[in-house]
């Protein structure tokens, strides 16, 4: 079963409802590493999609999320509104005109995804930001994708594999992004926008398998 243009949808509805419930929580992990807003900006972003996502919701997943990359940039200051943006516009762009999405459409999606976000802040995975969330997770998708597994066991397996790229930032030291200023002060943190980006993936899982 793929992925269609309703699941598309419904993820996005409920990410808005996930990164607002967890909007303290971002905040919190950004006031120990960074200026405190991270909540915030995702919560702002997500809103401001909300309000777009009904003039497109008709149209084909590449659309959508080109939609969600535009507006991201547009709504969202600090380094993650460019990078989601990034991100999600790449996405739209390597999902143009599906209105399914399969196992290996999903990965070139992720893929894409992540070489936007590498291309716009130029970090690489230990370096303490969300590419420790997204490259691991890429990495299983791949791996699952190879082994035939299904589309809701390689989400399950990209999830499990952001959530311990995410705890793995905890011992880094930040060498990009404002958390970078600190030096040796941003170890035993966990990085915000590691964080956004396995909620944002475990948000898809479960939104997949309602
Ligand atoms: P800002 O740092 O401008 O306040 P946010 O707080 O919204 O923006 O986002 C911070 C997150 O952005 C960090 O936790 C990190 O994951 C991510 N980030 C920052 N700089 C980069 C970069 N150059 N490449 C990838 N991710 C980055
Ligand atoms: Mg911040």
């Amino acid at each position: 079963m793929p992925i269609t243009t309703e699941d598309t949808v419904r993820w996005l509805h409920q990410l808005a409802q996930v990164l607002h419930e967890n909007r303290d929580y971002l905040t919190q992990l950004d006031s120990a590493i960074g200026d405190a807003d991270h909540g915030i900006n995702m919560d702002r972003g997500f809103k401001a999609v909300m309000e777009k996502l009904p003039a497109v919701e008709q149209m084909d997943i590449g659309s959508i999320l080109k939609t969600v990359g535009t507006t991201l940039v547009s709504t969202v200051g600090g380094a993650s509104g460019p990078l989601y943006g990034t991100a999600f516009l790449r996405a739209g762009i390597a999902t143009a005109g599906k209105h399914e999405l399969y196992e290996s459409d999903v990965v070139t999606m992720l893929e894409a995804a992540l070489e936007g976000i590498k291309a716009r802040g130029k970090a690489r995975p230990g370096e303490k930001t969300m590419v420790d969330a997204l490259t691991p997770a890429l990495a299983a998708a791949k791996d699952a994708e190879a082994q035939h597994l299904g589309l809701a066991e390689l989400l399950h397996r990209a999830t499990g594999a952001a959530e311990n790229g995410m705890r793995a930032t905890i011992p880094m030291l930040a060498t990009k992004g404002r958390a970078s200023y600190l030096g040796e002060r941003s170890i035993g943190h966990q990085d915000p926008g590691a964080t956004s980006s396995w909620l944002i993936l475990k948000t898809l899982f479960q939104s997949f398998n309602p």
